[in-house]
């Protein structure tokens, strides 16, 4: 990676500012991915000044600031008190500590990368990006649309979620060959998942719909497990093929599901 200028702004109108005016300007967070890359960056913006780095806690909302770090995520005691710590279980085996101390969330979730792990879970939570200019995005939205904007922090809504991750690795520290996340309301109302496919994590509307109409058994998790598996598109690369990801899927939703249940 080439970076011609390197700016540390002190607001974030000021990032924000330059990110939309300067030609081939690009925000760096830990900047552990960027520079993987042979991009050649105009003005390179660091966020490490604007004090973004905080989990807080309000009445309704967790909110997560863009630069806090994988590493804080995982430990933190508000994130891991709720949603059966999905949150923490969804990063802690991502690479190792150094790299998790330098990852940040905004990062993680800027880069739609198709294995992510952090993205699988939060899709499965009522998370909101909010991006300094745009406001408040779903995020599933902000994953399917291109915004040039700061990513500021992320709030996911604190409601009695239960919750799982699951995810199968070729070794511990590698990418997963698949992701899966799924969270359960009081209710029959689930949230699935899947991601690593390689691609971005998707969600199972089918087999939430067949969960709705069925109460928990170890069987109807079985056939959730099936019918995801048939409605998600795999594909195959030279981690693993897609007819192995489709059989990872059936496993991973009923493990998820029975997870969530006992
Ligand atoms: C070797 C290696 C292995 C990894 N393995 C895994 C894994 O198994 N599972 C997994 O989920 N992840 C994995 N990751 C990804 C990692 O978890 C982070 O998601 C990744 O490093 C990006 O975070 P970062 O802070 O380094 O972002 P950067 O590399 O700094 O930025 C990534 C992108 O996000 C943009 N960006 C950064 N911050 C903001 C912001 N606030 N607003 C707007 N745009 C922003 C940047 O411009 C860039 O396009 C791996 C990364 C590496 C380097």
């Amino acid at each position: 990676m080439i970076i011609d200028e390197y700016k540390k702004p002190k607001t974030i109108e000021e990032a924000y500012s330059i990110l939309t005016t300067k030609e081939n300007s690009q925000i760096i967070g830990g900047g552990a991915y960027m520079r993987l890359s042979k991009k050649h960056i105009g003005t390179a913006v660091d966020l490490s000044n604007l004090k973004l780095d905080f989990i807080t806690e309000t009445e309704n909302y967790i909110e997560i600031g863009a630069t806090t770090t994988l590493r804080e995520l995982e430990i933190n005691d508000i994130t891991n008190k709720y949603f059966n710590g999905i949150i923490s279980k969804s990063i802690k085996n991502i690479v190792g500590v150094q790299l998790r101390n330098i990852a940040t969330v905004g990062g993680s979730i800027a880069g739609k990368f198709g294995f992510s792990d952090l993205i699988a879970a939060l899709s499965v939570l009522d998370s909101k990006v909010i991006l300094y200019k745009t406001g408040a995005v779903n995020l599933l939205d902000f994953i399917n649309k291109k915004h040039n904007d700061v990513i500021e922090k992320i709030i996911i809504t604190k409601n009695n979620l239960n919750a799982d991750f699951q995810s199968i690795r070729n070794t511990k520290t590698d990418y997963a060959i698949l992701n899966v996340a799924v969270s359960k309301h009081n209710n029959n109302f689930y949230k699935i998942a899947v991601g690593a496919r390689p691609g971005i994590a998707i969600c199972a509307d089918k087999a939430e719909s067949f969960l709705k109409t069925v109460d928990f058994s170890k069987e109807n998790a079985e056939k959730a497990g099936l019918i995801a598996s048939e409605e998600i598109k795999f594909t195959s690369n030279f981690r693993a093929s897609a007819e192995y990801r489709q059989e990872l899927c059936k496993t991973l939703v009923s493990r998820a599901i029975l997870n969530i249940n006992c």
